[in-house]
């Protein structure tokens, strides 16, 4: 299993004009390796592949400015221009409506480099002992100052430099070995929505914080800034920036708030499997209502981290489909015969008489949908005793 951690790099005045050359150099790189490959295809009809661009890369170093450039960092260019079509090829195989042909890159925003071994021993990213430890090895650079807040654990095998609005920042790629998976004992369900973010099977409920929405009245002051300057003077661009700056606190605040509820959800809460539903935000994000509510919540991010702090631990995350599961009642399995409306908050079932909280009922249903789709887990088996006997019947047959 592959792990990355992030650390804040601090490079001089003079390291960051030497990195900026280089991305500069990578993006043109990029652009002619992608060119390269559309028109032999378009005029010889021969597809290049990856070790034809990586040993045409080799005659290039021989006799040009190319050999002044880090190799490295070259060749994994090359295999992103490599990645990007494979995943071309395969979404044309699929038969996808959007191909999504690899385009040319404007500008270029990280570079990365893979960590050789040398007689067995591989190199090691940062420098560790002596006084000028805590240095980021960059290669044709030198050591550019970094902040390891923490120790990266595991084999390192790469590492991307990458400019963010705020400042660079070290990604570092370790092999870590894979955990051994628990046995659920116990499981959750989780229903996301705009009103609060995240409602568990036990009711328990955590309220939407809308960064985004905190942030906009700042982003609209920003932003009409900008607009009283002269477009592409030098205040011009201060101003630009200020704004990228102000949307990347808020993408940190997401992920933070994130990813710290993932981990709430699997280590405080003590669940071994936590179910939530399939949903899909590219078209949720089609209702103009809605569109800026669902964005900010960045529910699919939510899911990926989930299922990344599962594989990370050992846990179990699972995802049903989201059919009309704020509609059914979770004691008696019976559809309400008028659709809830989003702005009615209890659901209230005619068979049972049930008065319950609508995101409660729905992540109860998709608690219950995972423990039929998954029959045979302990938790499922804990489940099926503590549930209502008309629901064991629609579930069991
Ligand atoms: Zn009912």
């Amino acid at each position: 299993m592959k792990c990355t951690f992030k650390y804040r790099v601090y490079p001089t005045a003079v390291q960051e004009q030497w990195l900026f050359a280089e991305l500069r150099h990578q993006k043109q790189l990029q652009n002619y390796m992608l060119q390269m490959r559309s028109q032999m295809w378009e005029y010889g009809s021969k597809s290049v592949s990856l070790y034809d661009q990586i040993n045409h890369l080799a005659k290039l170093r021989e006799n040009s400015h190319y050999a002044t450039h880090a190799q490295d960092m070259q060749v994994s260019t090359i295999k992103r221009v490599d990645t990007a079509f494979q995943h071309f090829f395969r979404r044309c195989q699929d038969g996808s409506e959007k191909r999504g042909h690899p385009r040319y890159k404007k500008s270029v925003r990280s570079l990365t480099w893979c960590l050789r071994k040398s007689q067995g021993v591989r190199r090691k990213p940062i420098r560790e002992t002596g006084r000028r430890q805590n240095r980021l090895k960059v290669p044709k650079l030198g050591e550019v100052a970094i902040r390891q807040h923490r120790p990266f654990i595991g084999d390192p095998k790469e590492v991307t430099l990458k400019k963010t609005a705020r400042g660079w920042y070290a990604f570092i790629v370790c092999e870590v070995p894979d955990p051994v998976k628990c046995v659920p004992q116990s499981a959750c369900g989780v229903d996301v929505g705009t009103h609060n973010f995240l409602t568990t099977s036990d009711g328990e409920k955590i309220p939407n914080p809308r960064f985004y929405r905190q942030a906009e009245w700042k982003l609209a002051k920003l932003q009409r800034n900008l607009s009283r300057k002269k477009r592409g003077s030098r205040r011009w661009y201060k101003a630009k920036q200020a704004i990228a700056k102000q949307h990347d606190i808020v993408v940190c605040q997401r992920l933070d708030f994130i990813a710290k509820t993932a981990y709430w959800l699997f280590h405080h809460k003590g669940f071994d499997a936590v179910v939530a539903e399939e949903l899909k935000p590219s078209n949720l994000v089609k209702n103009r209502y809605l569109a800026k509510s669902i964005s900010d919540a960045s529910w699919a991010i939510f899911f990926d981290w989930c299922a990344w702090v599962a594989k990370r631990d050992g846990k179990h995350f699972h995802q049903v489909s989201p059919h009309n599961t704020s509609q059914t009642c979770s004691q008696c399995c019976q559809r309400a015969d008028t659709r809830l409306k989003l702005s009615q908050r209890m659901f209230y079932c005619k068979s049972c008489g049930i008065r319950i909280d609508r995101d409660h009922n729905a992540a109860l249903n998709i608690l219950f949908r995972a423990a039929c789709a998954l029959r045979g887990e302990v938790w499922d088996a804990i489940l099926y005793e503590t549930r209502n006997p008309l629901l064991q019947q629609a579930c069991w047959g």
